[in-house]
């Protein structure tokens, strides 16, 4: 089962070894009581973990992000588009949380998937994903936009609009909501995304949908 090569993109960038965040500050979180949550170095996290269920399992992947610098988001589409154009078989992931602006947070929660907007083979794969959260990560709310006949929400982010291959943005929960950062933040959170992420991968490997834009 290898139907397809998967771009994995954890959002933003990582902490450098003499401690910067690189990434700007609306991209963590700091809690009353000072836990701070850091998107770039949690993406990375989940990405961590599903990188050995991959290997376990055969499924072929690409990393198209730096360990720690937060490339921008062109050189991280580039080397995509340059992987799909070898043999046309990539499928876009990128790896994101949620939060809501200032003055709201902590308002928002729950797991939401975006596409690209119109009808594309990233609306099935989205789909698959989706399906896959609602069985597995009953705990949390699942975010849908049905206006349009399907779960996922549709909007112009530059990697999702300038790859030529499917892609997927997935907001793994709100990380400026407690309850859904300290999942997040642990061992048996990021573990069970990671877990989910490698479902739903394998689903659609399994149902091997044609990709065409
Ligand atoms: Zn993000």
């Amino acid at each position: 089962m290898n139907n397809y090569k998967w771009l994995l993109d954890a959002g933003h960038g990582g902490i450098t070894n003499d401690g910067k965040y690189t990434t700007a500050p609306a991209k963590m979180h700091v809690f009353e009581d000072g836990l701070t949550f850091y998107e770039g170095v949690n993406n990375r996290a989940i990405v961590d973990r599903l990188i050995p269920m991959l290997k376990d399992t055969g499924i072929e992947y690409e990393l198209v992000y730096d360990q720690v610098l937060d490339t921008p988001l062109r050189q991280r589409v580039e080397k995509a588009n340059k992987l799909y154009d070898v043999d046309r078989r990539g499928i876009y992931v990128s790896i994101h949380s949620d939060a809501m602006p200032d003055g709201a947070h902590g308002k928002g929660s729950g797991l939401s998937i975006y596409t690209s907007k119109g009808k594309t083979s990233s609306d099935l794969i989205a789909t698959i994903f989706y399906d896959t959260y609602a069985e597995h990560l009953k705990e949390f709310r699942i975010r849908k936009d049905l206006s349009d006949g399907d779960a996922d929400f549709e909007e112009d982010f530059y990697v999702l609009r300038k790859t030529s291959c499917p892609a997927i943005l997935i907001e793994n929960l709100f990380f400026d909501n407690r309850r859904e950062a300290e999942f997040l933040m642990s061992e048996v959170g990021q573990q069970k995304i990671a877990k989910i992420l490698l479902l739903s991968i394998l689903a659609v490997e399994r149902m091997h949908p044609a990709l065409t834009l």
